[in-house]
């Protein structure tokens, strides 16, 4: 098989179980991961180390990585929110460690009650922690491209925190529309820039489809040169703390469109809608996805 062009990391078990009231058990989140490195994923969100009694479905995080199967070569990442999630983290042995804050100074204060400055002082101090243990940090930025509290989010705001964030030691960054409001000319202008920034730093884009913008996003990133992206089987998911958000693009639609186009994922859609298809009968979940759906889905990988 050729060498992927894009890499695609998958958030369905932690972005988009959190929203799942149904419980799925560790053994079967176990069985779901390795049928995702077998379908080809590199890089796989496993957990969020959260409070569980505000996010039940991410209590057995611990478990989780205490009995993976680790494959080399496979990134397998957690998200945490605070010093607490950090230690837990380091703790588990986990490797690679999603950190991150939001550029809405509002978002920031009604999900972490930090101010956006105070939030950037807590990054720095998680990011150091992290990395004085060898974990390898991508410092995220939710809400880049909007906000549901206050709207437009200057793009000169998350430039001045990819810096920070680059200055902090993160070793890769990432831009998340958390709210799902960006539009691809917006994408085009911020992402241009950031990958300035960023140099040799990896950026990688967290796109939700609310607004159902994400795939028209992703080509104006892909096309101004971003290769690595975050997506969720099925396109599980939403956020909790965001009123209407729902999930990341779909893995399977994601690979699709860049198969159709002769951009190489490494990942085989069938598998991963197979997947998407047992989430849906196990909860009451609402998959957002196109392809899991279809009887034939014409693979063109
Ligand atoms: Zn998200």
């Amino acid at each position: 098989m050729t060498m992927p062009e894009v890499v695609l990391e998958e958030q369905g078990l932690r972005d988009g179980l959190q929203t799942v009231r149904t419980i799925i058990p560790t053994e079967k989140k176990l069985e779901w991961i390795r049928r995702l490195v077998n379908a080809g994923l590199r890089r796989i969100q496993v957990a969020s180390f959260v409070h569980p009694r505000l996010v039940p479905q991410m209590a057995d995080a611990e478990a989780l990585f205490e009995c993976l199967d680790k494959q080399p070569g496979v990134v397998y990442s957690a998200l945490v929110l605070n010093q607490k999630g950090v230690e837990r983290a380091i703790n588990a042995g986990v490797q690679h460690l999603a950190i991150s804050l939001s550029a809405s100074d509002t978002h920031s204060q009604r999900n972490t009650r930090m101010t956006l400055e105070e939030a950037k002082a807590d990054f720095r101090h998680n990011v150091r922690l992290a990395r004085a243990q060898g974990i390898r940090v991508r410092g995220g930025i939710q809400c880049a491209f909007g906000c549901r509290y206050e709207g437009a989010i200057p793009a000169e705001r998350v430039w001045d925190l990819i810096k920070h964030h680059l200055d902090a030691g993160a070793d890769e960054i990432a831009l998340a529309d958390s709210t799902g409001m960006a539009h691809p000319v917006q994408v085009r202008h911020i992402v241009e820039r950031a990958l300035e920034l960023c140099g040799s730093v990896p950026l990688a884009l967290h796109l939700h489809n609310t607004e159902n913008k994400g795939l028209a996003n992703l080509f104006a990133a892909y096309e101004a040169g971003v290769r690595q992206f975050d997506t969720a089987f099925g396109g599980l998911g939403g956020c909790p703390f965001i009123p209407g958000a729902t999930g990341n693009i779909a893995t399977e639609d994601t690979v699709h469109f860049f198969h159709q186009m002769g951009v190489e994922t490494g990942i085989d859609l069938e598998k991963v809608a197979a997947i998407s298809h047992e989430v849906a009968s196990l909860t009451d979940a609402v998959l957002s996805g196109a392809l899991y759906k279809l009887p034939s889905r014409l693979s063109v990988s």
